[in-house]
C-alpha cells in the first residue's frame, strides 16, 4: 500500500511556515513503515531535536483507479480517519535550503500514526467536517474540511494522474494551522466531530 501525503492545503498553515501557496496540489509519499496503527506509542527519533504534529483528514482508497475524473473521485473513498503527519521540521528546513527532496524529514519510521475510520455515509457533509488535535488535553490543532484548498475529490482526480491508486491507499490530506513540537512523554488525541478518533503518546 501507499501513503500520500498534501502538503499546504490549509491557507492558515501555509501562512505560519511562510510558504507560498501553491497552483497545484504539493504531493510526498511515506513507506508503509511509517504507519502506526493501533495506537501503538511514536518514539521520538534521535536525529531530529523539533518533531512537529500535524493533524489531518485521512481518506482509504476502496478500488483501483487511475486518471480519475472529478466527478466520479468519491466513488474511490468509503471511509474517513484521522492521522498526524509527524515532521522533523529541523530537517525539513535543511533539506529545503538544499533544494532536496524531504523524505527524511516526513517518511522516517512511525512518522504516520492512523487512527480509526468512520464510513462517509455516517458523515452529513463532507465538505464541512470539524476535526481536532490536542496534545496532553489541550486544544493545540483544529481544522475544518471546508478551508482546504484542494477538495478529497480534486486530490484523487490530481494524484491519480501521475499514480494509480489501489485498494487501501491512504491519504493524508493536510494539516491547518497550530503544528508544533512534540516531547517525550506528550500524548497526543484526535477528534472528528468530537468523537475521539486517534491516540498515541510520544515515548
Ligand atoms: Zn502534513
Amino acid at each position: 500500500m501507499k501513503i500520500f501525503c498534501i502538503g499546504r492545503n490549509y491557507v492558515d498553515h501555509v501562512k505560519e511556515l511562510n510558504n507560498v501557496i501553491p497552483d497545484a496540489p504539493v504531493i510526498f509519499m511515506k513507506p508503509d513503515t511509517a504507519l502506526l496503527k493501533d495506537e501503538e506509542p511514536f518514539y521520538h527519533p534521535a536525529f531530529s531535536q523539533d518533531i512537529h504534529h500535524e493533524v489531518e483528514l485521512v481518506i482509504r482508497i476502496n478500488r483501483v483507479g487511475k486518471k480519475i475524473q472529478k466527478e466520479f473521485a468519491s466513488k474511490y473513498y468509503k471511509e474517513i480517519g484521522l492521522g498526524i503527519d509527524f515532521t522533523a521540521r529541523d530537517v525539513q528546513a535543511q533539506q529545503k535550503a538544499k533544494g532536496l527532496p524531504w523524505e527524511i524529514a516526513k517518511g522516517f519510521d512511525g512518522s504516520a500514526p492512523i487512527g480509526e475510520f468512520i464510513s462517509v455515509e455516517n458523515i452529513k457533509d463532507l465538505k464541512n467536517l470539524n476535526f481536532s488535535l490536542t496534545k496532553n488535553g489541550t486544544m493545540v490543532q483544529q481544522g475544518n474540511s471546508s478551508l482546504m484548498m484542494y477538495s478529497f475529490d480534486d486530490i484523487i482526480h490530481y494524484i491519480s494522474q501521475y499514480f494509480t491508486l489501489k485498494v487501501g491507499d491512504l491519504i493524508y490530506t493536510g494539516t491547518p494551522a497550530g503544528v508544533g513540537k512534540v516531547e517525550i512523554g506528550d500524548v497526543l488525541e484526535g477528534f472528528i466531530e468530537g468523537e475521539k478518533m486517534l491516540h498515541c503518546e510520544v515515548k
